[in-house]
């Protein structure tokens, strides 16, 4: 009786195994798991079946059971040998196998049912053991031994495939079919084992389900683990980086190829007194950090050759999910080569910095020594101007006045980019008049259309504020280099120059202007790339006509510099449209209404602005010509001028003379300007004289520092009449002055 419950507990105790195996299975996503599980579900039934065998009180129960039970342990070996070939990668052979198995074990399943016809498999017979309990066992008969031949072929099949495979792989994937193997070897064992004991009910399905239980643990717990570990581990050898392992107890479990191979490591001596673990625990974990970073250099030998070698090694304690500290990492990152690189880039950039520099000086040297020979041509021609009367001559003198405003804004251009470059352009903003301004510019541009046949049109918001506050003359150089580009780049119908106000707050407005000329347009290409610098598009075109590509460059940054936008669009063939927006604040909000030119009465000809008969300045400069320009620019104010050719002169005079005022060159030869300057402000009868320093260096910053030196003012070269007589009624004693 006993004997028959601890059967029947162990089937149920094959069935839950099988079940919560089942269950498990659902989580492996693979086609293999699938006929795993169809195994276990035949395995099931065989089990249940083996109960009823057990439970049966009558011969006919027991075959109905028995048959049953061989029969289902057919399909589960079918289904066994699917997931073993699966598992091995032979989809194929279980492709073009399984119609003959399937046809076999139809056959062998037929076969067993008809044992109720025939009696050719097995008969019951029923014994009684010790205790009076009894039971229904089977003799055996020949086509049971077939069926069972069958199984047990089929069963070697599937052992052949795994072995087969066995051999194939190399040896990180040796582990995952032995496994496999070794359950199925077990089954058979067991079973065989079972055959020997020749036990009265056979509970071999049992097997079966511990052998199901053992290869889904195979599948996907044991397996895929050691699989990571040996993969980790070759991972690791393989990667650039050094990676040592501490325990907690500070001894070296792991350390990778890079890091014993640098460093010497032997995991067995290794700890944390041999560098370079050692220096990392002195800067950062014997200060109490958790983790931390230390640039780490060691000079080595490599291939006979000595090297510095830089490292970064990073370190951090390992914690568990419930951070308590389960041991520490070290991880070493070879630097060498971005240390060197970052040297090369650095003294790249050093050099660049050293080159764009000499550059910038060269420009600005440049600019400064053109200015020079200029201001005494443009000086002396104005002096043509105003003294000749000859038509032809005159002509002669606007050409030259015309080409000598063209290289002034040439060098102005250059020493622009060169400030910009240096990033030294700065901003003086001061109240305009916006009509006023785009009048100048009207007037201006009028007399470049007029010679091309093209009309300029300027249209302006008549709610436009009165008074406006920004930096005008940077103003009037983007509207200047846009206009003259449209002028240059059309050659018939004109520009037309439309200025919105977009009013931002009751302080400030965004100024939107929009130039569009009907010219030649830029294509889509070149339109990319007309802010470069130096760069001028549509050089086929445009090789005779005058520019060196840097109005654009300095139109945007300037722009940029002011917070605004510049935006442009073109058609080649049809014109081209920039669109500007700037901020600027309001200072008088009194709209100025419509737009309308004013003419200037005079028109170009010169007027003096004040005169001063009795007024008597000093000027010094070394070049004689200069001289003679300020004094001729001059003539008309009436003011005495004395002039001195060097420093010492202009001293001694100060000596015996009291000036109103005084213009002194700085670049002279010894004592240059500013020696002078020293000189007649601490001694002689000039002390408190205004000293206005005349200087072709143009820089930005120049003013500041002249100003600073001590001279009352600046005036730079080309000396310009309205600048030249604005200055002096600055400077002049109000009494000594009629302005005109
Ligand atoms: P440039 O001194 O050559 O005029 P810019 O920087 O002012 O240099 O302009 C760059 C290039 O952009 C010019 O060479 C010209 O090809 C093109 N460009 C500028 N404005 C216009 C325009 N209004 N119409 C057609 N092309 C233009």
């Amino acid at each position: 009786m006993y004997t028959k419950a601890i059967y029947v507990m162990v089937d149920f105790l094959a069935v839950i195994i099988m079940f919560f195996t089942l269950y498990a299975l659902d989580n492996v996503k693979h086609e293999y798991a699938k006929w795993l599980k169809r195994a276990l579900m035949m395995g099931s039934i065989a089990v249940v079946a083996n109960i009823f065998v057990a439970l049966s009180y009558n011969a006919l129960m027991a075959s109905v059971a028995y048959c049953a039970y061989f029969s289902t342990i057919d399909w589960l070996l079918y289904f066994l040998y699917g997931f073993c070939l699966l598992y091995t990668e032979h989809d194929d052979i279980l492709k073009k196998t399984s119609g003959l198995i399937v046809f076999l074990m139809l056959v062998d399943t037929v076969s067993i049912y008809l044992n109720f016809a025939f009696g050719h498999h097995f008969y019951i017979y029923e014994d009684v053991d010790s205790s009076g309990v009894s039971y229904f066992l089977t003799g055996l008969r020949p086509f049971y031994y077939a069926h069972l031949t069958l199984d047990y072929l089929v069963m070697l099949a599937a052992l052949v495939f795994i072995v087969y495979r066995i051999v194939k792989s190399y040896s990180l994937y040796r582990v995952k079919y032995s496994i496999i193997l070794s359950c199925l070897l077990v089954v058979v064992f067991l079973n065989l084992l079972y055959m020997a004991l020749s036990l009265v009910l056979d509970i071999s399905v049992v097997f079966y389900a511990v052998a199901g239980a053992l290869v889904y643990g195979s599948i996907t717990v044991f397996v895929p683990r050691s699989l990571m570990n040996v993969s980790l581990g070759r991972a690791l050898d393989d990667i650039k980086e050094g990676l040592i392992l501490f325990d907690i107890n500070d001894s070296c479990i792991y350390a990778n190829a890079f890091a014993k191979n640098r460093f010497n490591i032997d995991e067995e001596t290794y700890n944390f007194a041999c560098e370079p673990v050692s220096s990392v625990i002195k800067e950062i974990i014997l200060t109490g950090e958790t983790f931390g970073e230390i640039p780490y250099i060691k000079n080595a030998i490599r291939d006979g050759i000595a090297k510095t070698e830089h490292y970064k090694i990073k370190f951090s304690k390992l914690t568990d999910k419930n951070n308590r500290v389960i041991g520490s990492y070290f991880l070493i990152q070879d630097t060498t080569e971005e240390i060197y690189y970052l040297a090369t880039i650095n003294e790249a950039k050093n050099n660049a910095d050293n080159a764009n520099r000499a550059k910038s000086a060269f420009l600005a040297n440049m600019s400064h020594e053109i200015r020079t020979p200029l201001n005494s041509v443009l000086g002396l021609n104005e002096m043509i101007l105003r003294s000749e009367q000859d038509p032809e001559i005159r002509g002669y003198a606007e050409e030259i006045k015309q080409s000598g405003a063209i290289l002034l804004s040439l060098i102005n251009d250059i020493l622009d980019f060169s400030k910009i470059e240096a990033n030294k352009m700065e901003l003086v903003p001061v109240e305009y008049n916006p009509h006023k301004l785009l009048n100048d510019i009207k007037q201006y541009f009028e007399q470049l259309a007029a010679e091309k046949d093209l009309y300029i049109k300027i249209t302006c918001d008549s709610e436009m504020p009165s008074v406006l506050y920004g930096d005008e003359k940077r103003l009037r150089q983007v509207l200047s280099n846009i206009i003259s580009n449209a002028i240059k780049y059309t050659k018939e119908g004109g520009v037309t120059v439309n200025v919105d106000c977009n009013f931002l707050s009751h302080k400030t407005l965004e100024l939107k202007i929009e130039i569009s000329d009907t010219g030649i347009g830029i294509s889509e290409h070149d339109l990319s790339h007309i802010f470069d610098s130096f760069k001028r598009v549509n050089e086929g075109q445009n090789a005779t006509i005058q520019g060196t590509g840097l109005g654009l460059t300095i139109t945007k940054e300037l722009v940029e510099l002011m917070q605004g936008h510049i935006l442009v669009s073109s058609e080649p063939g049809k014109g081209t449209t920039f669109n500007v927006s700037l901020p600027q604040t309001i200072v008088d909000k009194t709209p100025l209404g419509p737009f309308e030119e004013k003419h200037e009465v005079n028109g170009p000809k010169y007027q003096e602005s004040f005169r001063a008969p009795t007024a008597n300045i000093l000027v010094v400069d070394d070049v004689q010509v200069n001289l003679k320009v300020v004094e001729a620019l001059l003539k008309r104010t009436l003011v005495k001028v004395d002039k001195a050719t060097g420093g010492a002169q202009a001293i001694k005079m100060c000596d015996e003379k009291k000036y109103d005022c005084i213009f002194l060159d700085h670049r002279m030869p010894s004592p240059d300007g500013i020696e002078t300057f020293r000189e007649i402000s601490v001694s002689g009868l000039n002390t408190d004289t205004p000293i206005i320093v005349l200087t072709a260096n143009a820089l930005s910053g120049a003013d500041v520092k002249y100003r600073q030196i001590g001279f009352s003012d600046y005036l730079s070269k080309p000396i310009k009449s309205d600048e030249l007589e604005a200055m002096l009624i600055k400077y002049l004693p109000p009494e000594k002055v009629t302005l005109m």
